[in-house]
């Protein structure tokens, strides 16, 4: 049916596997032999999507990844046709329509050397009851000369027609600018497009910590949840463990309690085992012996969480051992070692008596949500002109990168992109990223700042 064709379209796009959430959709549509296809590969800016012209075959939506200034989107073709097909001006119209249902704004390409056709009006009647944002190109206006052509079609009602020579790439970069300002931040037909399970974890941590401890805890007081899949005599890798009414998927929870990282001693091992676990995760769990002083190894492990750009929560473990003096060095390691991730919640913990063990779903709540917050564009861009306004970048031989535009071009962890007239310091880049924080919260995800600078 249609939403898993979307699904299989979507497979196709194989950088958005990256993404957690689902940009918003383009439909392309228009009659054969507008240019749909040459447009979508000017969009996408490589030349793959040739259309495959198998006779009396009928390819449906193909789905590509785009990006235009730094916001991604995809594009929906709608596919070929056969030529001098019956009734083919309804066909069109009627797969034009179910690409259009599941799309948050449509591209309509018309010929505008040729005008509108038989077939183009049962487009437009179709898409005159879509309810949709629809962008108006109009193509083939490769010279000056095509401009009357093209205002002749102002009368579709569907507002401006962009003047559009897809084969040359006139006019594309101003239709997408318009495009964009149609188009949502998020697809909302991501319901259908994801169908995420368990939010993954691990946890993470030196020899000895309590990781075993805590895993035990956690399983023995929760609903040990079945996986169906798996056979019922092989070891699960990881186990799916019920918490205040979630199920949440503990990574690698197989080798946590074969307490494999002990079999080597070696540090390295270890680190491999981790780094491994956090790639399959969404979200690390750090513990940490809050009787024990800080070690290397314990920086070192939250560092690959850093690099692995994972949500993150820190359990200072093994708190019944604590006596007020450790207490007040234990405050002062934080304060001087792990300022890097103050941002991330931490909680104290007893893996053995249980104490403080319903603290940490919240916790990863909290930083699961930070993980995959997204700003709109609007709020943003108002936000960084408020803090240009206020801070100004230091003038640097005479000159004052200025910000022109800011976006956020993905979640989990967000990433920002400033679009910037010169390099900006890097102590002003952390004076940004320090209010967004401030102002946004982000409170247990890492974020990344980047420039892009125009001349
Ligand atoms: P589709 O059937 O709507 O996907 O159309 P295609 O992208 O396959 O294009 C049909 C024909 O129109 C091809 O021969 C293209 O090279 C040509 N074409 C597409 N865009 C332009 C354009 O902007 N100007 C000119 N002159 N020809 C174009
Ligand atoms: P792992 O190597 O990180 O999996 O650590 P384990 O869970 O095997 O724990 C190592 C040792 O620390 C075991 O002897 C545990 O009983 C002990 N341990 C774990 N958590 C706690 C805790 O909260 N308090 C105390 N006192 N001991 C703990």
């Amino acid at each position: 049916d249609d939403d898993q064709q979307i699904l299989e379209g979507f497979e196709e796009a194989e950088s958005f596997a990256e993404l957690d959430f689902v940009p918003p959709v383009v439909a392309v549509v228009g009659r054969p032999n507008v240019g749909k296809s040459t447009l979508v590969n000017r969009i996408i800016g490589r030349r793959q999507a040739v259309v495959e012209d198998v006779p009396g075959v009928t390819r449906d939506r193909v789905f590509y990844e785009a990006e235009w200034n730094g916001r991604p989107f995809t594009v929906a073709d709608t596919g070929g046709w056969e030529y001098g097909v019956k009734g083919l001006a309804g066909k069109v119209a009627e797969q034009a329509e179910r690409a259009v249902q599941r799309a948050d704004a449509v591209l309509f390409v018309v010929d505008a050397t040729v005008g509108i056709t038989a077939t183009d009006e049962a487009i437009v009647t179709m898409l005159r009851k879509a309810n949709k944002p629809i962008t108006l190109v109009a193509n083939k206006a490769d010279g000056q000369s095509h401009e009357a052509d093209a205002a002749m079609l102002w009368g579709l009602g569907f507002g401006y027609p962009w003047p559009v020579s897809a084969l040359h790439g006139r006019g594309t970069a101003d239709l997408l600018d318009a495009l964009l300002e149609e188009l949502p931040e998020e697809s909302a037909y991501k319901d259908v497009l994801t169908a995420r399970g368990p939010r993954r974890v691990a946890l993470v941590g030196r020899p000895n910590v309590g990781k075993s401890s805590l895993l035990n805890s956690l399983a023995g007081s929760a609903r040990a949840v079945v996986d169906d899949t798996a056979g019922t005599t092989r070891d699960p890798v990881d186990e799916l463990i019920e918490l205040d009414g979630d199920i949440w998927e503990f990574i690698d929870t197989a080798g946590i309690r074969r307490r494999q990282h002990m079999a080597s001693g070696s540090d390295y091992y270890a680190s491999l085992r981790t780094r491994a676990a956090l790639e399959r995760a969404e979200v690390a769990v750090v513990l940490l012996e809050a009787s024990q002083p800080l070690s290397e190894q314990d920086v070192r492990i939250i560092q690959i969480v850093l690099d692995t750009g994972r949500a993150l929560v820190l359990a200072f473990n093994k708190w019944d051992l604590l006596d007020e003096d450790r207490r007040l060095d234990l405050e002062r390691e934080v304060d001087l070692d792990l300022q890097h991730v103050s941002w991330a919640p931490r909680i104290n913990i007893s893996a053995k008596t249980g104490w403080h063990k319903n603290r940490l779903v919240p916790a990863l709540e909290t930083s699961l949500d930070s993980w995959e917050t997204r700003i709109p564009t609007g709020k943003l861009n108002s936000f960084i002109g408020e803090l240009v306004a206020a801070h100004p970048h230091p003038v640097r031989g005479g000159k004052q990168p200025r910000i022109l535009f800011a976006t956020q071009s993905s979640t989990r962890p967000p990433k920002f992109v400033l679009f910037t007239t010169g390099f900006l310091d890097p102590g002003y880049r952390r004076f940004i990223i320090n209010r967004l924080r401030q102002y946004f919260g982000f409170e247990g995800s890492p974020i990344e700042l980047t420039m892009r600078v125009r001349e």
